[in-house]
Order: structure tokens, then C-alpha cells, then sequence
């Protein structure tokens, strides 16, 4: 069962300078850098209450991020949802005709389990499914 809004996921092109401007903004120190290889992607977290927003630098060209801001720009990459059951929330959302990047959770920071649904079934918004 999907519970609330886990994060926020932003794609940025220079991670330490979007930190810096997160950590004015909020008033908030972010975690440390972390490099997640699957995605080839540096994250860093800040946590605002119960919800957190993860800035996402891309590491390589091939990075699905590097690809997005190529694409689209910096900005909003996608949002996540808490489950306290992703493998019962994917097969949900599957029968239910919505398109799953990741039929199966992988491991994604902080050792969450993560799936991503595809933004074609989703009004263009990439969502993730993650749980903790
Ligand atoms: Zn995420």
C-alpha cells in the first residue's frame, strides 16, 4: 500500500552547486554524497519533516539523467511514493494496464528497494515506487 510522498527527485548538472543552493533554501544540511553505480548517478539528500528531496547529478552521458537534462533541462525528475510493499504494489499497478520500468524492485540508495513506472502511464510524470 502506497502511504505518502517519499521524495522528490531533481535533476541537476552540478550537484555541489544545487546543494549549496538547497542548504540556503531550507536551511538544512544535506547528507553525504552518495555514487549509486546502477545509475551512474551522485545523489545527495536533504530531509525537510517526513518527506526528503534528492538532487541527482549524472555521473556519465549515458546517465538516465544526463539523458533527461539533455532532453528537458534541469528541473523535477520524478516523484516517489512509499510502499510497504513494492513487490505487491507493482503487480498491482501491472494489472491495472500501468506500464513498469521495473517489473522487479532493485536496490536504489539507502539500500531502498526501488521500481520505477513508466511516465507514458503516468501524465508524463516519471514515479517511483520505493520502500525502506
Ligand atoms: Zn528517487
Amino acid at each position: 500500500m502506497i502511504s505518502k510522498i517519499s521524495h522528490l527527485g531533481i535533476a541537476v548538472k552540478d550537484l555541489k552547486s544545487a546543494a549549496e543552493t538547497y542548504r540556503k533554501l531550507l536551511q538544512s544540511e544535506p547528507s553525504e554524497m552518495e555514487f549509486v553505480a546502477e545509475q551512474k548517478v551522485n545523489v545527495v539528500k536533504f530531509k525537510i519533516g517526513e518527506s526528503t528531496i534528492e538532487l541527482l547529478e549524472g555521473t556519465s552521458p549515458d546517465s538516465p539523467i544526463s539523458k533527461f537534462i539533455e532532453k528537458r533541462g534541469e528541473g523535477i525528475h520524478h516523484i516517489a511514493y512509499e510502499s510497504d510493499d513494492v513487490r505487491t504494489d507493482l503487480k498491482r499497478l501491472d494489472e491495472n494496464g500501468f506500464e513498469l520500468i521495473n517489473k522487479e524492485p532493485r536496490t536504489g540508495s539507502d539500500n531502498m528497494l526501488i521500481a520505477f513506472v513508466n511516465p507514458k502511464s503516468v501524465g508524463s510524470v516519471l514515479t517511483e515506487i520505493c520502500q525502506h
